[in-house]
């Protein structure tokens, strides 16, 4: 293992440097030899060094025991003395968390924003929530929408300006939007650049403020628009609306609004898509011998032929009776689910009739309930 070098070598301040002296060495040091300004082999070694020696001489009670233990002196100190450089859990380099962001910075690393702060940006987009009965949503509709959105100031058209008056360049920062800004950091005195806070970055400074919104250039506005929900549109779909959005930064163009579709929920209708599904309830008399129905669609009544012989859960398809495709031509179909409903509360001739059909059938049932059908024919003896 190499020999530690002294901490006022290695600073190349004396044995009885001021605290000052320290710090101003450690300062030019650590810049020397920063590893992203000094592309040097031994760099990294030596900016390690020059922390290493900082951190024991910028303490008074480190710097005592170093000075009266020499670097055997530093064992006493958690940590202090090994690795030396970056992470540094201790609070004398604690000064240093900035680091990363002071050389960013410098560099101009993570400076893009600043960079377009006078650049046009469009505007906030916006979202409204459009209700749609279930038909509606079928059949498209035109309607008119308002809602409150940050428009372009009529008064001065967006400049901010006072009528009469326009914007003229920043005088501080020239137009760029950003100024060079001289900062104290641990390691001394830096150029670092900021938004400039005369024009906040928009490089054109206001003179006299537009007196209806106060130099921003927007206004906050009522806007309606006309909106033409096409035929087909489903829950939960949204539609653009370009430039109905709010207005634009630096001249930029308004945002866009988003419509988003809700659609309510039919008691008779089902939809998925472009297909409708519904329900039918048939007599069992229907179901067996047939029958023609009318069955409600979005379109109107259409008539149904129900065969003879037709069992609960069968399905009927209606061409042409769902919802419009929204994207090309065609339209889905209706669904129709027939349900049998086996009849309740017979009078006596509906049971004796069925006694019959029973008996046609050549079929027999077990009488339930204390005899149902044994009563039945007990009256028929009876008369
Ligand atoms: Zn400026
Ligand atoms: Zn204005």
């Amino acid at each position: 293992m190499a020999e530690k070098r002294d901490y006022y070598e290695v600073l190349g301040v004396s044995r009885d440097a001021s605290d000052d002296e320290i710090k101003k060495a450690f300062r030019k040091l650590s810049k020397k030899y920063h590893p992203d300004l000094n592309k040097a082999p031994d760099a990294e070694k030596k900016f390690k060094e020059v922390n290493e020696a900082y951190e024991a001489l910028s303490d008074p009670q480190k710097r005592a025991a170093y000075d009266q233990y020499g670097h055997a002196g530093m064992d006493g100190f958690n940590g202090a003395g090994g690795a030396g450089g970056f992470g540094g859990g201790n609070g004398d380099f604690g000064g240093f968390g900035g680091f990363d962001d002071i050389f960013s910075s410098f560099f101009g690393g993570g400076g893009g924003q600043q960079q377009s702060a006078t650049a046009p940006r469009q505007g906030n987009d916006l979202q409204y929530r459009m209700d749609l009965d279930f038909k509606e949503a079928i059949f498209g509709k035109s309607t008119t929408i308002s809602y409150n959105r940050e428009a372009e100031c009529e008064t001065c058209n967006g400049s901010g300006a006072a009528p009469g008056t326009d914007p003229v360049t920043c005088s501080k920062c020239h137009g760029s939007g950003y100024v060079e800004v001289n900062r104290r950091t641990p390691l001394g005195m830096m150029r670092t650049r900021e938004v400039c806070d005369v024009c906040q970055g928009t490089g054109k400074e206001i003179k006299e403020k537009c007196p209806t919104c106060h130099g921003s250039g927007h206004q906050s506005q009522r806007h309606s628009v006309k909106v033409k929900v096409p035929a087909g549109v489903d829950d939960g779909q949204q539609m653009r609306l370009q430039g109905q959005g709010e207005a634009g930064v630096n001249g930029g163009p308004y945002g866009d609004l988003y419509i988003i579709f809700r659609v309510k929920a039919s008691k008779d209708f089902n939809r998925d898509g472009t297909e409708i599904y519904s329900d039918l309830t048939i007599s069992f008399v229907q179901a067996a011998l047939g029958d023609e129905i009318d069955v409600d669609t979005v379109h109107g009544p259409v008539k149904l032929k129900i065969p003879a012989g037709t069992q609960t859960d069968t399905s009927f398809r209606l061409r042409g009776k769902g919802a419009p495709n929204l994207h090309g031509n065609g339209t889905g179909d209706q669904h129709v689910r027939v349900r049998v409903v086996t009849p309740k509360n017979l009078n006596k001739k509906q049971k004796e009739a069925l006694h019959d059909f029973m008996e046609a059938s050549g079929e027999t049932i077990k009488p339930q309930d204390g005899g149902f059908f044994s009563r039945i024919k007990d009256n028929l003896k009876g008369e």
